[in-house]
């Protein structure tokens, strides 16, 4: 099989996983938006993807979605899913559909002054480490709760919602308490927050555990290797 056709069969299992997933759980067929992690991929994969309907794009490193949103399409929605440096912020913000990867305050501040600056209003998820790993990103729970007031100040940045990874583990089932915890952290800052901020969406899942991460209500899975298994990967750096 050529490379669109090893795509297009990656990406037709993962919709079709993620269909299941929903009825599974009994939630609509589109209550869920695929986003394909590109980092690893060649810019001939990511055309390709394009040219078979995906718009939602992710990528971690900030350098590589303004090249990328540069040299695609217009109407693709980017996400940036890696660490935001706070001066690469300004060069960025434009390009970002959503950021999912907010782990900071003094990052939130910056970019609400930012946004201010650019006359963006720009759609942030705030990511928690659920897990409690040490080398995971993200705020604490007890850091968010204690934050609510920081939160419901802000004017310019939209906070759309929460964002976790969970651990590695070749056991997906593993990943469900994760998941749900960040469900239920998000019910209880929406309570906290009175309405000032819905935090609808639930980013979280990806290759591995997007399953269950939709059966505990993910309004988001990030999916990578998986769209491109079988595809030899470059190594990397040589990626553009
Ligand atoms: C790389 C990455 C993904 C995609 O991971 P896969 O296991 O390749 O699907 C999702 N989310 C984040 C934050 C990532 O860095």
């Amino acid at each position: 099989m050529d490379v669109a056709g090893i795509l297009q069969q990656n990406l037709t299992d993962v919709r079709n996983q993620m269909d299941s997933a929903l009825r599974r759980s009994g939630r609509a067929a589109d209550a869920v938006r695929l986003v394909a992690v590109t980092k690893y991929a060649r810019l001939e994969w990511v055309r390709e993807l394009i040219a078979l309907g995906v718009r939602d794009l992710g990528e971690s490193r900030p350098q590589q979605l303004v090249e990328r949103a540069e040299q695609l399409d217009t109407d693709l929605r980017w996400h940036l899913t890696g660490p935001l440096q706070r001066n690469k912020a300004r060069r960025t913000l434009p390009y970002c559909s959503l950021i999912h990867s907010i782990d900071s305050l003094r990052l939130l501040e910056r970019l609400e002054v930012l946004a201010g600056e650019l006359n963006l209003s720009p759609q942030l998820l705030l990511q928690v480490n659920i897990s409690g790993e040490e080398a995971k990103q993200g705020f604490t729970p007890e850091e968010l709760r204690s934050a609510a007031t920081q939160l419901a100040r802000l004017q310019q940045v939209q906070v759309a919602g929460l964002m976790t990874m969970a651990p590695h583990t070749s056991r997906p089932e593993e990943t469900r308490p994760v998941f749900r915890g960040l469900r239920e952290l998000r019910d209880e800052l929406a309570d906290q927050l009175q309405g000032r901020w819905p935090l609808t969406e639930l980013s979280m899942g990806m290759s591995s555990d997007f399953a269950v991460a939709i059966e505990e209500g993910a309004t988001m899975v990030r999916v990578g290797s998986a769209l491109f298994d079988g595809l030899e990967q470059p190594a990397t750096g040589e990626n553009h």
